[in-house]
């Protein structure tokens, strides 16, 4: 099929996490002549699957050999290892491809908004996370947790990924994909306290059960909960779904003892972050007390100081904004009207709707947008992949395809630790050279 005929519709979509994916199967599945390119800047597909789910949750990293099946498709190419706006520009993509589609997630920590958040010591979920699974942005992060206390803030599933991660032996980590630079530094840290802590109750946390219930099974730490900070017992009986499991789940942990275990993780409640503090490096955080009224956090003017050599917010994500994309300060995503942004121009997953859901929230979106732009967009004899390709020869750009980035996966398989699925790499330069071995 030739990519330039005038029947065939040419789709790139930047970014190859879940949501670009699942965009793409949608795209390609009916009778539509189309070819999809899923363009990302790593050499590396699979975006938040290999960066951002927690590197001991291996099950749910499964979701990728769906992924890869879509991408065994004729018509489906990974081009990884070219940056827009460095290798290419969105002027040039919308002038090669019928309709370009946004799916970059939202990989910017949200701002805290307090004094002392530029500290030494305050590190973001998206770096941190980033860090210990091996994201090569962050591969030179390097946090000192030489550090008894660590402050989590935040009450959704981030937050626990980041204290179970910060929480678990090197032998509970064992069968993970754990950085190897976080892995030395995790479980050589003298850290005794970790606080999760939210400035709501435990109704309106967004944990889930099976993340919240997982940190009672710890092999060191201990997870506790002031009881009184949990409502009255006879409260649980009108509960149901989510929020019964995670409060049976918080009832375990008020009843557990404080020096059963080396290490302590306390689920704190009703405490707003209201300063960090240090001189140069967080030593501390202030907190004031809250109470909740109507679902809405109300300060009592009651404050404390929490010592922490370690802050991480895990408060939600912002997407990075692309210069000439209408974006949204408030919202931290693009601006789009059911994924539509502006003539042939769409967005999917965190980009579209923010950081909310699951992986698989992300294939309705991505079944939306695709149903979309086959009914909005016409083939109109754009070059496509040719003018690409075109472009990456004319500015010697080294792109990694989907069969040279199954050399890298090779690389990562076959040097890993027993029981471990893989080593990861983290250096774009060398995962590049083994790509083009
Ligand atoms: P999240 O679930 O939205 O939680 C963010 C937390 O930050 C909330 O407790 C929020 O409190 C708090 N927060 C926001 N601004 C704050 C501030 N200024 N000060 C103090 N606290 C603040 O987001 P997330 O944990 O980043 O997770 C993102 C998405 O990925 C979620 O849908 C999550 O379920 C999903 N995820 C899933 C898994 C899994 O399934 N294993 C793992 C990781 C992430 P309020 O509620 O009071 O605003």
């Amino acid at each position: 099929m030739a990519s330039n005929g005038a029947g065939l519709l040419n789709v790139a979509i930047i970014g190859a996490g879940p949501a670009g994916y699942y965009a793409a199967e949608a795209l390609t599945t009916g009778e539509h002549a189309v070819h999809v390119d899923i363009i990302d800047r790593l050499p590396t597909p699979f975006g938040l699957i290999r960066a951002g789910v927690a590197p001991d949750h291996q099950s749910i990293k499964n979701v990728s050999r769906r992924y890869e099946a879509t991408n065994t498709r004729e018509n489906v190419r990974f081009v990884g290892n070219l940056a827009l706006g460095r290798d290419i520009t969105l002027a040039e993509l919308k002038d090669l491809y019928d309709a370009v589609v946004l799916a970059t997630g939202a990989g910017k920590d949200r701002p805290l908004g307090i004094e002392g958040e530029d500290l030494a010591g305050v590190i973001g979920s998206a770096a941190f996370v980033g860090w210990y699974n091996a994201h090569p942005d962050f591969k030179d992060l390097n946090p000192d947790l030489r550090v008894a206390s660590v402050a989590v803030i935040g009450n959704g599933n981030v937050a626990i990924d980041v204290a179970r991660v910060l929480a678990k032996t090197a032998s509970e980590m064992a069968s993970s994909d754990l950085a190897d630079h976080a892995a030395n530094n995790i479980h050589g840290s003298p850290i005794r306290d970790i606080h999760i802590l939210g400035r709501r109750g435990p109704l309106e946390a967004s944990f889930t059960p099976k993340e919240l219930g997982e940190l009672n099974q710890l092999e060191n730490c201990v997870a506790l909960v002031d009881p009184a900070q949990l409502p009255d017992a006879s409260t649980d009986e009108k509960l149901s779904g989510a929020p019964k499991k995670n409060m049976a789940a918080l009832r375990i942990m008020a009843a557990n003892k404080p020096d059963s275990k080396p290490v302590r993780l306390h689920v704190q409640f009703y405490r707003r972050p209201m300063a960090i503090m240090g001189e140069k490096c967080v030593c501390g955080i202030r907190l004031e007390e809250t109470r909740v009224e109507d679902g809405t956090c109300i300060g009592t003017g009651v404050t404390e100081v929490l010592p922490a050599g370690l802050v991480v917010p895990c408060i939600g994500y912002r997407t990075s904004p692309i210069r000439d994309v209408p974006y949204s300060e408030r919202y931290g995503h693009f601006e789009n009207e059911d994924g539509l942004i502006s003539d042939g121009l769409y967005c999917v997953g965190w980009a579209r709707r923010g950081p909310t859901g699951t992986i698989g929230t992300n294939k309705p979106d991505g079944v939306e947008v695709a149903n979309k732009i086959l009914s909005e967009v016409s083939p109109s004899g754009k070059e496509g992949r040719d003018g690409l390709d075109r472009i990456v020869r004319e500015r010697d750009l080294h792109i990694v395809t989907f069969q040279s980035w199954k050399k890298i996966e090779a690389m990562e398989t076959s040097s890993a630790r027993d029981g471990a699925p893989r080593k990861k790499l983290v250096d774009v330069g060398e995962m590049v050279r083994i790509a083009e071995s």
